[in-house]
C-alpha cells in the first residue's frame, strides 16, 4: 500500500469510469439548470417534438420511439409489456447478468421464458440460436431476447448475424435487442439488421443523468403490440408515440429537464461529432484501452475478460485479476487517485470471495482522449503501488493506437 507519509493525490475533479452513469457533459447539465418550464404549451412542446426523428436516428430507425420515465429497467419491462403476456413464450439468448436480468422480468409477467446461456466469455452463437428456433415446431417463442454488449462481461453480440439465424430457421419471432449499455458507442443499424423492438436509456451513451429509458419499435412489433388482450395504460406505447394531446407522450407530467439535457446531447452526438465520428471515437479508445492491458497483462496479473476482440463492446471493458487485487485496485484508484472505476457484476456471487477478482471500465459517450489515458495511467499507477505482477509499458501501447502509429 501508499507509505502513510503519502498524502491522497485524489483531490481535484474526480472522474467516473463506470458503466453507467457516465460522465455529463457541463453543457448537458448547464442546459438543465433552468426554471420550471410550461409543461401545457410553447417551448417544451416544440422542444419534445424535435426529440423524436433525433432518437430513431441514433437508433438508426424509421420506426418509432416511446421515451419512459424510468431507467433502463423500466425500457426493460416496457418493451416486453407490449408484446408479451402471460402463457407467451420467450427466448432469452444470454452472455452475462443483464441478458439473464431481462429474461427473469419477463417471467415476473408470467411470460414461459427459454434460456440458453453462452457463459460469461462467449457472445452469442447464432447457430444455436438457429437450432432451438428449430426445435419450436409449433411457432410458440414470440419474441427472442438479446443484449448487444452485455454490461457485466463486455460482450458484444452480432445482431445482423442473430437475424440472419430466425431468417434461416424460417422463424417469425421478434428480435428484441437491449442496446442500454452500446446506443451512440458501438455500430448498431437497427432497421439495417432486422432488430424489431430495441430499448435504450439515456445514461450511457446517451450522457444525460439517470432518468429516461426509451423503446424503439418497427411496424412488426407493432402489429404484435395491436394483437395483444390487454396492455396496461402506463407502458403501452401507442399513445406515446401517437399522441393526440402532448401529456400522452409521457402517460402525466413530462420529464422537463430530462428533455433539455438529452436536447442537448442529441445535438452534441448528432448535429456537431456526427454519430459515425462518435462510434470511431469509441472504437479506437477501446483499442487503446485493450492495447494498454494486454501489454500488462502477465499470468497471474490483469487480463481482459473477453479474449477474441471481435466479440468486445465498445463501451465497457470487463476486467479479471486474482482476488481480492481487483477490489484493491478499485479502492487504491478511487482513494488515491480521484477514479472510480465499476465493480465486477455478475461474474461471482455478490460478496463471494470470487467478486472481488473482476472489476470493469466504463468508456462510454464523454469520453475523450486525455479521459482514457487518464484512467489508465492510474491503474498503472495501482498495479504499482499494489505490487500487482504486470508487464511496464501499458500506457504507451495506448499511445501508439491513439498516434495511429
Ligand atoms: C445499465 C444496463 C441495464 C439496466 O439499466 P438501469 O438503468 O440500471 O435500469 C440493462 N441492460 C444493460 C445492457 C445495461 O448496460
Amino acid at each position: 500500500m501508499t507509505a502513510p507519509d503519502r498524502p491522497s493525490l485524489a483531490h481535484g475533479r474526480s472522474v467516473l469510469a463506470i458503466p453507467g452513469p457516465s460522465i455529463m457533459p457541463d453543457r448537458v447539465l448547464n442546459a438543465m439548470h433552468r426554471a420550471a418550464p410550461n409543461i401545457y404549451t410553447g417551448e417544451l412542446h416544440d422542444l419534445t417534438r424535435s426529440l423524436i426523428p433525433d432518437l430513431k436516428a441514433v437508433a438508426r430507425t424509421a420506426g418509432h420511439a416511446a421515451i419512459y420515465i424510468g431507467n433502463g429497467h423500466a425500457a426493460w419491462e416496457a418493451s416486453l409489456a407490449n408484446v408479451l403476456g402471460a402463457g407467451d413464450k420467450a427466448l432469452v439468448l444470454a452472455t452475462g447478468r443483464f441478458g439473464l436480468g431481462w429474461g427473469e422480468q419477463a417471467a415476473r409477467l408470467g411470460v414461459e421464458v427459454e434460456v440458453i446461456d453462452f457463459g460469461k466469455q462467449s457472445p452469442i452463437d447464432p447457430a444455436r440460436a438457429e437450432a432451438a428456433l428449430r426445435a419450436d415446431t409449433e411457432g410458440r417463442i414470440k419474441a427472442v431476447l438479446i443484449v448487444q454488449v452485455d454490461t457485466s462481461s463486455s460482450a458484444k453480440s452480432d445482431v445482423a448475424a442473430i437475424r440472419a439465424a430466425m431468417d434461416a430457421a424460417g422463424h417469425d419471432a421478434l428480435l428484441m435487442v437491449d442496446c442500454i449499455a452500446s446506443l451512440g458507442c458501438d455500430v448498431f443499424e437497427m432497421d439495417a439488421w432486422g432488430a424489431d423492438v430495441m430499448v435504450a436509456g439515456c445514461q450511457k451513451g446517451l450522457m444525460t443523468p439517470p432518468g429516461l429509458g426509451f423503446v424503439f419499435f418497427n411496424d412488426r412489433a407493432d402489429a404484435v403490440r395491436a394483437a395483444m388482450p390487454a396492455v396496461s395504460s402506463y407502458w403501452d406505447w401507442v399513445p406515446r408515440t401517437r399522441p393526440t394531446e402532448y401529456y400522452q407522450y409521457f402517460c402525466g407530467t413530462a420529464p422537463t429537464h430530462h428533455l433539455y439535457g438529452l436536447r442537448t446531447a442529441l445535438d452534441m452526438i448528432l448535429h456537431e461529432e456526427g454519430l459515425e465520428n462518435v462510434w470511431a471515437r469509441h472504437e479506437i479508445l477501446a483499442r487503446a484501452l485493450w492495447a494498454a492491458v494486454e501489454t500488462w497483462s502477465v499470468p497471474g496479473g490483469i487480463a481482459l475478460n473477453m479474449a477474441d476482440p471481435a466479440t468486445r463492446g465498445h463501451s465497457v471493458t470487463a476486467l479479471r485479476l486474482p482476488s481480492p487485487k481487483a477490489t484493491e485496485l478499485r479502492t487504491w484508484a478511487e482513494r488515491e487517485a480521484g477514479v472510480t472505476l465499476g465493480i465486477g457484476l455478475g461474474m461471482a456471487p455478490p460478496g463471494s470471495e470470487a467478486s472481488h477478482g473482476f472489476f470493469r471500465i466504463g468508456h462510454m459517450g464523454h469520453i475523450n482522449a486525455h479521459g482514457l489515458m487518464g484512467v489508465l495511467g492510474v491503474i498503472e499507477a495501482g498495479l504499482r503501488a499494489l505490487d500487482i505482477p504486470h508487464e511496464a509499458g501499458g500506457l504507451s501501447a495506448a499511445a501508439a493506437v491513439l498516434a495511429g502509429r
